[in-house]
C-alpha cells in the first residue's frame, strides 16, 4: 500500500524478484492508496492537527484501501482452499519507530503466505489509521527516510530470496551471512591469480569437506573481526567453539 506504486514496480520488476514473479512463484501487487480516497481531487495528505512541520497521510484513504486488499485477499484464498489462514495478513508500518528488520526477522516473515506493507510519506500516517488496521511497525534503521517505499522493496527483496524456488539454488540463502549468527566466508571466482594475488590453495584442492571447514572457520575470524556482537549468539559445534577460544587466547596475548 503506497502512493507511489512505480517505485515498487520500477525496482522489483527486474533481475531476481522479476524473475520469481513473472514465473509465479511469488506475486507482488502494488496498491495505489490514492485510488481509494474519497476527495474529489485525489487529496491523500492534510495538515496535523495541533499544528507543526509537514502534511499527515490520512486515515480514510488509508483505512479503506487496506479493506479492499484484506477483502481480495481473503477472496483469493477462499478460491484456492477455503482456507480462513489468510483472513488477517500482517501488516507491516514501515516506521523509523518500528522493530529493526534484520534477517531472523525475515526469516520468520518469509513463512507467512500473504503480507501487507504500508508505506508512509511525509510525517507519516494518522495514528487511527494504525491502530484500524493493526499495524506492526518494522524499521530499516536508526535514519529517517522520506517514505516507506525503500525500507518496503529492501524487506520484499530480503523476504523473497528466502521463499523456496526465488534463488536458483535453495541452500544459497542458508550458508550466507547472518545465517547461524556468522559472516559468510571470503569468495573467489577465476582466475587464479590476478595481478600476484591468488586464491587460496585449499579451495582449489577439491578436497569438499576440508573446504567446508576451511569456510566454517574463515566466517568465524570475520565475524570476529568484523562484528564481535554476532559472534556470541553463532551457533557453533563443539570444534568450531574451540577454534574461537584459541582465536581469542591468540587475541589476548
Ligand atoms: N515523522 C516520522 C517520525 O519522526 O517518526 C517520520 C516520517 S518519515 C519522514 C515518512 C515515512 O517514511 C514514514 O511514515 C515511514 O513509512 C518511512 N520511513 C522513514 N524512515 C524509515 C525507517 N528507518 N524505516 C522504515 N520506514 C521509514
Amino acid at each position: 500500500m503506497t502512493l507511489f506504486p512505480q517505485m515498487i514496480n520500477d525496482a522489483l520488476g527486474q533481475s531476481v524478484i522479476g524473475r520469481a514473479v513473472s514465473r509465479g512463484i511469488i506475486t507482488i501487487d502494488a496498491v495505489d492508496i490514492r485510488e481509494y480516497t474519497n476527495e474529489k481531487h485525489g487529496k491523500t495528505d492534510d495538515y496535523p492537527y495541533g499544528g507543526g512541520a509537514g502534511m499527515v497521510m490520512q486515515v480514510q484513504p488509508v483505512y479503506d484501501c487496506w479493506k479492499a486488499v484484506s477483502e481480495k485477499i481473503s477472496a483469493k484464498h477462499s478460491a484456492i482452499d477455503n482456507a480462513e489462514s489468510c483472513a488477517k495478513p500482517r501488516v507491516l508500518y514501515m516506521s523509523p519507530q518500528g522493530r529493526v528488520f534484520d534477517q531472523s526477522f525475515a526469516e520468520e516473515l518469509s513463512k507467512e503466505r500473504e503480507l501487507v506493507f504500508l508505506c508512509g510519506h511525509y510525517e507519516g500516517i494518522d495514528e487511527r489509521a494504525l491502530e484500524l488496521v493493526g499495524a506492526e511497525e518494522v524499521s530499516l534503521g536508526d535514519f529517517v527516510l522520506t517514505g516507506g517505499e525503500l525500507p518496503a522493496i529492501t524487506m520484499i527483496d530480503c523476504i523473497s530470496r528466502l521463499i523456496p524456488g526465488v534463488l536458483g539454488s535453495t541452500s544459497s540463502a542458508q550458508i550466507e551471512s547472518f545465517h547461524d549468527n556468522l559472516l559468510e566466508y571470503p569468495q573467489y571466482s577465476r582466475p587464479e591469480e590476478f595481478m600476484g594475488l591468488k586464491v587460496p590453495d585449499i579451495l582449489l584442492s577439491g578436497h569438499h569437506a576440508n573446504v567446508e571447514k576451511w569456510r566454517r572457520e574463515q566466517s568465524i575470524i570475520r565475524t570476529l573481526e568484523k562484528r564481535p556482537d554476532l559472534i556470541a549468539k553463532a551457533a557453533l559445534s563443539k570444534k568450531e567453539q574451540k577454534f574461537l577460544e584459541q582465536l581469542l587466547d591468540e587475541r589476548n596475548k
